[in-house]
């Protein structure tokens, strides 16, 4: 066990600076109109920096500097581009506990989590992309003797993305490696909530790459994040938030006629079949882990399993197993390493967790377990904390269908196949899910049968860079990850030439 110090004080491994400004064209640049908001971390409710309060005065200073910077990125060839890719692959990993350490900071996610999963997956990204992009290839097509139709991969320019704050330096990644590698310059903009991490991944690796080629923006979403997604000076806008910010962001974009990525929110199902229970203690063990998954980063998690689907034939023994089993998830320090969940990342979204709670409550949903804001002392009682929650209900109630984005688990019961699709599929939603058997035929036909674009099959919550990850139905446009990402950032050259 280890319990990291809190940045700033004796012993720690980090520190953030007391003031950040936007990080553009390679330097620290002060908001134009001078204003700064406060960072807090939510694992104490302190505040420990201020940050640049950006406009759209400053979006369009970021905007000059990647323009700028544009013509001559875009030329680099892909060789070097792939070094430079690498080059912060290894500086991010080279710096993995800071980094680590700085987003649980910044979110109030658990360091065990950031340590094994968020920056490894980041280092991760930046090498998959670096390499995908030396294997990518044009095409060339003979059509008859005297007509040769050539294509071309071409950068789109300078593009804009706008992320959330649930996975803040996961999420940059996710969408900055497929643009550079692709060719492109960016203008960022963080969450208001979390962009202290990002900011302190930029002191570390800001020197890797051209001036201008990655830009930093903070602020606010109509502030800040309207006038960089509205802008034309971009050829693309990747958006990862709500669903009812997604679709402004598509108005916005079809203003200039430019492509969006979209990747929204969810409300996924969980499926467990009768026979989870009749195989070996590890299957068993693993289903069972399946199930708890629900509180996984506190349930802020766009593909959380917040639905729990289980055959009538198992109901009752699979749900007193499986929440003895979330029993043993442990709460508490996010900064130490035993802690499995730490703390909501605001204030505002622990208050809407626990609306829900009540909201469930109302509704005549059976809370089978938690309910209630957890209440840790010490230096985290000012922090933001939510029990695990299980709640028994139909599908049909709002904590059903409404993503609450906290650890909380709605359960229903299901009769036979027919009925868990159907009940799996009743939703606005179609990000991910999951299904649980070891019968190759159940299993299969409901992974196809789903309607969301990632079906985890016996396990939840994996995110290798090479599986394409985005939505179905109101959870979004696009997809993330995987070679095909590369092509969302690119514009297509045909080239038909007669001889
Ligand atoms: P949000 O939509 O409130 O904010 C996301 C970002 O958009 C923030 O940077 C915010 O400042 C900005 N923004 C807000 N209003 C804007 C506007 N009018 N114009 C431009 N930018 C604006 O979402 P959130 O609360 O930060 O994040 C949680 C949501 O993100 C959840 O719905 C979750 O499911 C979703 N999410 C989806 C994925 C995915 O891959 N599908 C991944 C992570 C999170």
């Amino acid at each position: 066990m280890t319990v990291y110090a809190n940045p700033g004080t004796e012993g720690a491994v980090m520190n953030y600076r007391s003031r950040y400004d936007h990080y553009i064209g390679g330097e620290w640049v002060a908001p134009v109109k001078g204003q700064y908001f406060e960072n807090v971390t939510p694992i104490t409710g302190q505040v420990f920096c201020e940050v640049g309060r950006g406009t759209a005065e400053d979006i369009e200073v970021a905007l000059d500097a990647a323009h700028a910077a544009k013509d001559a990125w875009g030329k680099t060839s892909v060789a070097e581009r792939s070094v430079i890719l690498n080059r912060i692959a290894d500086r991010i990993e080279e710096n993995l506990e800071k980094i680590a350490v700085a987003e649980t900071w910044d979110n109030g996610k658990a360091v065990r989590e950031t340590l094994a999963a968020d920056i490894p997956l980041a280092v991760d990204h930046f090498r998959y992309f670096a390499g995908v992009i030396r294997a990518q290839e044009g095409t060339l097509s003979q059509l008859d003797d005297n007509t040769t139709a050539y294509h071309f991969h071409e950068p789109l320019g300078v593009v804009g993305q706008i992320i959330p704050w649930n996975f803040p330096i996961l999420m940059a990644t996710w969408k900055l490696a497929p643009a550079l590698a692709a060719g492109n310059c960016v203008v960022l903009k963080p969450a208001e909530q979390t962009p202290a991490s990002i900011l302190y991944l930029f002191e570390l690796i800001g020197d890797l790459l051209p001036p201008g080629v990655v830009n930093i923006v903070n602020g606010f979403g109509v502030e800040c994040g309207k006038p960089l997604a509205s802008n034309p000076r971009i050829a693309k806008v990747a958006f990862t938030g709500e669903t009812t910010t997604g679709r402004l962001i598509m108005q916005y974009a079809s203003q200039n006629i430019i492509p969006v990525t979209l990747e929204l929110g969810g409300k996924s199902p969980n499926l467990f079949f009768e026979d989870v229970m009749q195989h070996d203690d590890a299957y068993w063990n693993k289903t069972q882990e399946g199930f708890a998954m629900f509180a996984l980063n506190q349930g802020e998690v766009c593909t959380c399993p917040s639905r729990a689907l289980i055959q009538e034939s198992i109901y009752d023994d699979f749900l007193d197993a499986v929440t003895e089993r979330t029993k043993r998830v442990t709460q508490g320090n996010p900064l130490d390493t035993d802690t499995m969940i730490g703390a909501q990342a605001s204030n505002d979204q622990l208050e809407k967790i626990l609306s829900y709670i009540d909201i469930g409550k109302q509704e005549g949903a059976k809370v089978r377990l938690g309910g209630s804001r957890a209440e840790l002392g010490g230096e985290l009682e000012g922090g933001y904390y939510v029990n695990p929650t299980i709640f028994e209900g139909q599908n049909k109630m709002r904590i059903f269908q409404e993503e609450i984005f906290g650890p909380v688990v709605s359960v229903a019961k299901f009769t036979d196949f027919d009925d868990a699709i159907s009940q799996a599929n009743d939703t606005l939603y179609g990000l991910g899910a999951g299904v649980w058997s070891r019968l190759q035929n159940t299993a299969y036909r409901a992974g196809r049968a789903i309607q969301a674009g990632r079906v985890w099959v016996n396990q939840y919550h994996v995110y290798p860079a090479h599986s394409a990850f985005g939505g179905y139905k109101s959870s979004g446009i696009g997809r993330e990850n995987h070679l095909m990402m590369l092509e969302h950032y690119q514009q297509t050259k045909n080239l038909l030439v007669s001889y």
